[in-house]
């Protein structure tokens, strides 16, 4: 028995929702992780049950080694597809929006949601959530959206119906926000659901092997030469920066994904509390930030450059050139150290 996590009128509240919806649509964040999709994946799988049109709709395109997860190819990627998602979210009575709770993090597809007069549901696991939505289930507390994915469809009624394909989606993204059960994941109950998952026949080593070995041997590369030659230590904070400029990555033919989990490398250094990654994009930097115990990543990354996150889980878009992101870190470090109690 696991414990209710969900309110009871939220879990009716969005089980009336689809009973009443004609079209689905659900959708996640940028630069979808894992987490993002197999929770829209596992939520998508759920859903045949209820014979409704379903679309699952991603701002961008997802990682190579996601297209294991069941029905990745029928996911549509808003970025190629901005007149097609148009027309569908035009004609849409329901928007699933899930593992981010805020419009602004999925840039113009947020916007058309904003406008858009379907009924909104929101299912995440981050913090300081915007209230956007007619129904809101936010739990910081959950390790992952895919764990309350699957919470929601026990609560509904519809584990015993909960199909093979959903119960890896689930895992999937289980996994990916746990980094393979390595972090977040003390809570007793995420090992219940786990015995579930596989009792439904999730060949869960398979899958993990999928989600974390199955990289190119150019992004093998590109990690060597990141700790090798990029890698920063500033002893005095406990922390590990370092950057990848686009001409770097075009030099490993980066494709998107690559430099997934690099910024937890430097973490595994004995007395390195913050790791600090921040990569060139087109028109942006991005930065990702990962710490340990109880220094507040998300706090360095919302104070500094208006992003945010987990406790040790955090991202940003730094609007300044990929120097004046790293000087401003240089310079801003020490003060924020000393100012924080870890
Ligand atoms: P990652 O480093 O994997 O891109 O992001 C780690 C976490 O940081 C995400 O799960 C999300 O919570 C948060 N995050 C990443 N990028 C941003 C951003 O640009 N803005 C905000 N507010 N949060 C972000
Ligand atoms: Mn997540």
């Amino acid at each position: 028995m696991i414990t209710k996590v969900i309110p009871e009128e939220k879990v009716v509240a969005t089980y009336k929702a689809i009973q009443r919806a004609r079209r689905i649509v659900i959708v996640a964040h940028k630069r979808p992780d894992g987490d993002a999709i197999g929770s829209c994946l596992g939520l998508y799988h759920f859903l045949y049950a209820f014979e409704r049109e379903t679309f699952v709709i991603l701002p961008d395109a997802i990682p190579s080694n996601m297209t294991i997860l069941p029905s990745s190819s029928e996911i549509i990627n808003y970025e190629q597809n901005v007149e097609h998602c148009k027309a569908i979210i035009a004609e849409t009575d329901l928007i699933f929006c899930l593992d981010f709770n805020n419009l602004e993090r999925i840039g113009a597809l947020g916007t058309l949601i904003a406008q858009s007069e379907a009924e909104k549901i929101m299912i995440d696991h981050h913090l300081d959530y915007q209230p956007f939505a007619d129904v809101c289930i936010s739990h910081p507390e959950i390790a992952s959206t895919s764990e309350l994915i699957f919470r929601l469809i026990c609560r509904m009624g519809y584990f015993a119906d909960m199909s093979l394909q959903t119960a890896e989606c689930i895992c999937a993204g289980m996994l990916t926000d746990t980094g393979g059960l390595a972090y977040n994941s003390n809570s007793p109950e995420i090992y219940t659901i786990f015995a579930e998952l596989l009792r439904k026949g999730v060949d869960k080593d398979a899958l993990y092997r999928h989600l974390f070995n199955t990289y190119k041997e150019s992004r093998m590369r590109l990690m060597g030469y990141v700790l090798s030659q990029k890698l920063e230590i500033i002893p005095e904070c406990h922390t590990a920066l370092f950057s990848l400029t686009e001409e770097e990555l075009k030099q490993y033919n980066y494709e998107k994904g690559d430099t997934e989990g690099f910024v937890n490398l430097p973490l595994s250094i004995d007395g390195i509390i913050f790791s600090i990654f921040a990569r060139e994009e087109k028109d942006t930097v991005k930065l990702s930030l990962r710490s340990v115990g109880n220094f507040p990543a998300n706090k360095f990354a919302s104070h500094f450059f208006e992003g945010g996150g987990h406790l040790n889980a955090s991202g940003a878009e730094s609007k300044l050139s990929l120097q004046e992101t790293i000087d401003k870190i240089k310079q801003v470090l020490p003060d924020f150290c000393k100012s924080e109690s870890w």
